[in-house]
């Protein structure tokens, strides 16, 4: 029951803006969906050509990050919990305190 719990705490983690560095190692096929290694340039199972972003970079993308540190943030977080920085996605914020 322990390990389960470990394993979907490490899942929420990785979307919440932790495991980059997995992240960066990794690219999906964009035919197959296949996870590969971001040091390829072919996917293992289709043979098809991997793209040139890692997971990542599509995950970096899609949401917003810290513009200090990086790191990947969800879209309710205003701070970045990693450094702190106030976040700026690029739509001015009506609220200030
Ligand atoms: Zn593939
Ligand atoms: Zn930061």
């Amino acid at each position: 029951m322990k390990k389960m719990d470990n394993v979907r705490r490490r899942n929420a983690l990785f979307h919440f803006g932790f495991g980059t560095d997995v992240m960066k190692n990794i690219k999906i096929c964009e035919k197959c969906s296949h996870p590969e290694s971001s040091m390829k340039t072919f996917c293992t199972k289709c043979g098809s050509r991997l793209p040139k972003n890692n997971l990542y970079d599509f995950y970096k993308a899609q949401h917003k990050n810290c513009q200090k540190c990086g790191t990947v943030l969800s879209d309710s977080m205003d701070y970045c919990p990693r450094c702190g920085t106030k976040v700026n996605n690029n739509v001015p914020l009506m609220i200030e305190k």
